[in-house]
Protein backbone atom coordinates (compact mmCIF):
# COMPACT_ATOMS: atom_id res chain seq x y z
CA UNK A 1 0.00 0.00 0.00
CA UNK A 2 1.23 3.43 -0.65
CA UNK A 3 1.86 5.72 2.16
CA UNK A 4 -1.63 7.86 0.94
CA UNK A 5 -3.42 5.30 1.17
CA UNK A 6 -2.25 4.10 4.47
CA UNK A 7 -2.34 7.52 5.72
CA UNK A 8 -6.14 7.46 4.43
CA UNK A 9 -7.04 4.49 6.32
CA UNK A 10 -5.56 5.61 9.67
CA UNK A 11 -7.34 8.84 9.60
CA UNK A 12 -10.59 6.88 8.75
CA UNK A 13 -9.69 4.47 11.85
CA UNK A 14 -9.28 7.63 14.21
CA UNK A 15 -12.33 8.81 12.83
CA UNK A 16 -14.60 6.00 13.96
CA UNK A 17 -12.55 5.72 17.39
CA UNK A 18 -13.22 9.20 17.61
CA UNK A 19 -17.32 8.91 16.98
CA UNK A 20 -17.49 5.49 18.84
CA UNK A 21 -16.24 7.07 21.74
CA UNK A 22 -18.45 10.45 20.80
CA UNK A 23 -16.32 12.68 20.17
CA UNK A 24 -15.20 14.91 17.04
CA UNK A 25 -12.73 13.30 14.92
CA UNK A 26 -11.38 16.67 14.81
CA UNK A 27 -10.22 16.25 18.46
CA UNK A 28 -7.80 13.36 17.58
CA UNK A 29 -4.86 15.18 15.81
CA UNK A 30 -2.27 12.52 13.76
CA UNK A 31 1.20 12.82 14.65
CA UNK A 32 2.80 11.08 11.67
CA UNK A 33 6.42 9.40 13.28
CA UNK A 34 8.50 9.31 10.75
CA UNK A 35 11.65 8.17 12.53
CA UNK A 36 14.65 6.29 10.24
CA UNK A 37 12.49 7.13 7.31
CA UNK A 38 14.24 8.98 3.81
CA UNK A 39 12.73 12.61 2.74
CA UNK A 40 10.82 11.19 -0.07
CA UNK A 41 8.48 9.27 1.91
CA UNK A 42 8.33 12.19 4.62
CA UNK A 43 7.45 14.46 1.52
CA UNK A 44 4.95 11.85 0.17
CA UNK A 45 3.10 12.21 3.38
CA UNK A 46 3.30 15.91 3.36
CA UNK A 47 1.62 16.01 0.08
CA UNK A 48 -1.10 13.89 1.09
CA UNK A 49 -1.98 16.52 3.63
CA UNK A 50 0.08 15.41 6.66
CA UNK A 51 2.01 18.19 7.83
CA UNK A 52 2.89 17.13 11.75
CA UNK A 53 5.41 14.66 11.75
CA UNK A 54 7.29 13.26 15.32
CA UNK A 55 10.70 12.24 15.35
CA UNK A 56 13.32 10.75 18.00
CA UNK A 57 16.32 11.62 17.65
CA UNK A 58 18.23 14.80 17.41
CA UNK A 59 20.27 14.22 14.13
CA UNK A 60 17.13 13.26 12.34
CA UNK A 61 15.18 16.50 12.68
CA UNK A 62 18.70 18.65 12.36
CA UNK A 63 18.80 16.87 8.86
CA UNK A 64 15.00 16.38 8.80
CA UNK A 65 13.91 19.86 9.26
CA UNK A 66 15.52 22.75 6.43
CA UNK A 67 14.18 19.80 4.28
CA UNK A 68 10.64 20.31 4.90
CA UNK A 69 10.57 23.40 6.67
CA UNK A 70 6.86 24.27 6.61
CA UNK A 71 5.82 20.70 8.13
CA UNK A 72 5.29 20.97 11.91
CA UNK A 73 8.09 18.60 13.56
CA UNK A 74 7.44 17.19 17.07
CA UNK A 75 10.24 15.40 18.92
CA UNK A 76 8.66 12.21 20.68
CA UNK A 77 11.81 10.55 22.29
CA UNK A 78 14.19 10.90 25.11
CA UNK A 79 16.13 13.95 24.50
CA UNK A 80 19.37 14.83 26.42
CA UNK A 81 19.75 18.11 27.64
CA UNK A 82 23.24 19.25 25.52
CA UNK A 83 21.45 18.31 22.10
CA UNK A 84 18.30 20.58 23.56
CA UNK A 85 19.93 23.40 21.50
CA UNK A 86 20.06 22.30 17.98
CA UNK A 87 16.16 21.73 17.95
CA UNK A 88 15.28 24.79 20.04
CA UNK A 89 15.46 27.02 16.77
CA UNK A 90 12.54 24.60 15.08
CA UNK A 91 10.69 22.56 17.09
CA UNK A 92 7.01 23.04 17.47
CA UNK A 93 6.27 20.25 20.23
CA UNK A 94 8.42 18.28 22.58
CA UNK A 95 6.22 15.67 24.03
CA UNK A 96 8.98 13.95 25.76
CA UNK A 97 9.78 16.43 28.75
CA UNK A 98 10.79 14.01 31.81
CA UNK A 99 12.86 15.93 34.41
CA UNK A 100 12.84 19.12 35.99
CA UNK A 101 16.20 20.28 34.68
CA UNK A 102 15.81 19.08 31.06
CA UNK A 103 12.77 22.06 31.48
CA UNK A 104 15.33 24.27 32.63
CA UNK A 105 17.43 23.51 29.47
CA UNK A 106 14.89 23.56 27.15
CA UNK A 107 13.55 27.18 28.25
CA UNK A 108 16.90 28.92 28.45
CA UNK A 109 17.40 27.42 24.68
CA UNK A 110 13.86 28.89 23.90
CA UNK A 111 15.12 32.22 25.29
CA UNK A 112 18.11 32.27 22.90
CA UNK A 113 15.81 32.28 20.44
CA UNK A 114 12.89 34.49 21.69
CA UNK A 115 10.71 31.58 21.75
CA UNK A 116 8.70 29.73 23.97
CA UNK A 117 8.83 26.41 23.30
CA UNK A 118 5.17 24.39 23.94
CA UNK A 119 6.22 21.04 26.08
CA UNK A 120 4.50 18.37 27.57
CA UNK A 121 4.92 16.50 30.61
CA UNK A 122 5.99 13.00 29.30
CA UNK A 123 4.27 10.80 32.73
CA UNK A 124 5.55 6.98 33.27
CA UNK A 125 1.93 5.40 33.16
CA UNK A 126 3.45 1.37 32.40
CA UNK A 127 5.90 1.53 35.12
CA UNK A 128 7.81 -1.23 33.35
CA UNK A 129 10.83 0.77 33.75
CA UNK A 130 11.82 4.17 35.64
CA UNK A 131 13.23 5.78 32.82
CA UNK A 132 10.28 6.55 30.54
CA UNK A 133 8.60 9.79 32.40
CA UNK A 134 7.75 11.08 35.83
CA UNK A 135 5.12 10.16 38.19
CA UNK A 136 2.40 12.91 38.41
CA UNK A 137 3.50 14.52 41.95
CA UNK A 138 6.81 15.54 40.10
CA UNK A 139 4.80 17.10 36.99
CA UNK A 140 2.62 18.84 40.03
CA UNK A 141 5.65 20.59 41.56
CA UNK A 142 6.90 21.79 37.83
CA UNK A 143 3.52 23.13 37.31
CA UNK A 144 3.30 24.91 40.52
CA UNK A 145 6.79 25.88 39.84
CA UNK A 146 6.85 27.06 36.18
CA UNK A 147 7.57 30.80 36.81
CA UNK A 148 11.43 29.14 37.11
CA UNK A 149 11.07 28.49 33.28
CA UNK A 150 9.83 31.43 31.62
CA UNK A 151 10.72 30.02 27.88
CA UNK A 152 8.12 27.07 27.89
CA UNK A 153 4.58 26.39 28.07
CA UNK A 154 3.10 23.41 29.09
CA UNK A 155 0.00 22.11 26.99
CA UNK A 156 -0.85 18.47 28.30
CA UNK A 157 0.81 15.31 29.28
CA UNK A 158 2.26 12.15 26.92
CA UNK A 159 3.11 8.32 27.68
CA UNK A 160 3.52 5.22 26.53
CA UNK A 161 1.38 2.27 27.90
CA UNK A 162 3.09 -0.98 28.28
CA UNK A 163 3.06 -3.26 24.70
CA UNK A 164 0.24 -5.20 25.51
CA UNK A 165 -2.76 -6.93 23.59
CA UNK A 166 -4.62 -6.91 27.12
CA UNK A 167 -6.70 -4.30 26.26
CA UNK A 168 -7.99 -3.94 29.52
CA UNK A 169 -4.79 -3.45 30.95
CA UNK A 170 -3.68 -0.74 28.41
CA UNK A 171 -6.64 1.08 28.42
CA UNK A 172 -6.34 1.24 31.96
CA UNK A 173 -2.61 2.85 31.76
CA UNK A 174 -4.47 5.34 29.13
CA UNK A 175 -6.99 6.29 31.68
CA UNK A 176 -4.50 6.62 34.26
CA UNK A 177 -2.99 9.31 32.41
CA UNK A 178 -6.23 11.13 31.92
CA UNK A 179 -6.65 11.17 35.78
CA UNK A 180 -3.31 12.66 36.23
CA UNK A 181 -4.46 15.52 33.65
CA UNK A 182 -7.16 15.91 35.15
CA UNK A 183 -5.70 16.23 38.54
CA UNK A 184 -3.42 18.59 37.24
CA UNK A 185 -5.57 20.93 35.46
CA UNK A 186 -6.67 22.73 38.62
CA UNK A 187 -3.26 24.27 38.60
CA UNK A 188 -3.62 27.82 37.44
CA UNK A 189 -0.78 29.70 35.50
CA UNK A 190 -0.60 31.83 32.14
CA UNK A 191 1.75 29.20 30.49
CA UNK A 192 -0.17 26.32 31.74
CA UNK A 193 -2.70 24.96 29.37
CA UNK A 194 -3.69 21.30 29.75
CA UNK A 195 -5.82 20.60 26.70
CA UNK A 196 -3.31 17.34 25.13
CA UNK A 197 -3.20 14.02 25.96
CA UNK A 198 -0.57 12.37 23.34
CA UNK A 199 -1.20 8.78 23.93
CA UNK A 200 -1.51 5.96 21.36
CA UNK A 201 0.95 4.23 18.71
CA UNK A 202 0.10 2.22 15.92
CA UNK A 203 -0.87 -0.70 18.22
CA UNK A 204 -3.35 0.74 20.41
CA UNK A 205 -4.12 4.34 19.32
CA UNK A 206 -8.15 3.09 18.85
CA UNK A 207 -7.91 2.28 22.89
CA UNK A 208 -5.87 5.89 23.30
CA UNK A 209 -8.90 7.19 21.78
CA UNK A 210 -11.38 5.84 23.83
CA UNK A 211 -9.47 7.04 26.90
CA UNK A 212 -9.56 10.67 25.69
CA UNK A 213 -6.19 10.96 23.38
CA UNK A 214 -5.47 14.39 21.51
CA UNK A 215 -2.41 13.04 19.41
CA UNK A 216 -1.54 9.83 17.96
CA UNK A 217 2.30 9.02 17.28
CA UNK A 218 1.42 6.91 14.67
CA UNK A 219 4.70 5.33 12.50
CA UNK A 220 5.08 1.99 11.10
CA UNK A 221 1.46 1.68 10.39
CA UNK A 222 1.88 4.66 7.71
CA UNK A 223 5.66 4.33 6.87
CA UNK A 224 5.53 0.45 7.31
CA UNK A 225 8.27 -1.79 9.61
CA UNK A 226 11.22 0.23 10.64
CA UNK A 227 14.66 -1.42 9.64
CA UNK A 228 17.25 -0.46 12.54
CA UNK A 229 19.99 -2.38 10.81
CA UNK A 230 20.84 -0.39 8.39
C1 LIG B 1 8.36 5.03 17.48
C2 LIG B 1 7.41 5.74 18.39
C3 LIG B 1 6.03 5.81 18.09
C4 LIG B 1 5.40 5.16 16.86
O1 LIG B 1 5.40 3.77 16.98
P1 LIG B 1 4.62 2.83 15.91
O2 LIG B 1 4.36 1.59 16.66
O3 LIG B 1 5.53 2.66 14.76
O4 LIG B 1 3.37 3.54 15.52
C5 LIG B 1 5.22 6.51 18.94
N1 LIG B 1 5.71 7.11 20.05
C6 LIG B 1 7.01 7.06 20.38
C7 LIG B 1 7.48 7.75 21.59
C8 LIG B 1 7.90 6.37 19.56
O5 LIG B 1 9.20 6.34 19.88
Amino acid sequence: MSISANLQQIRERIASAAQAAGRKPESVQLIAVSKTKPMEMIREAYEASQSVFGENKVQELREKHPALPDAKWHMIGTLQRNKVKYIAPFIDLIHSVDSPRLLAEISKQAAKHERVIDCLLQINISHEDSKSGMEPSEAREILIGLDEYPNVQIVGLMGMAEFSSDETLVRGQFANLRAAKEQLESIQHPRVALKELSMGMSGDFEWAIAEGSTMVRVGSSIFGQRNYSV
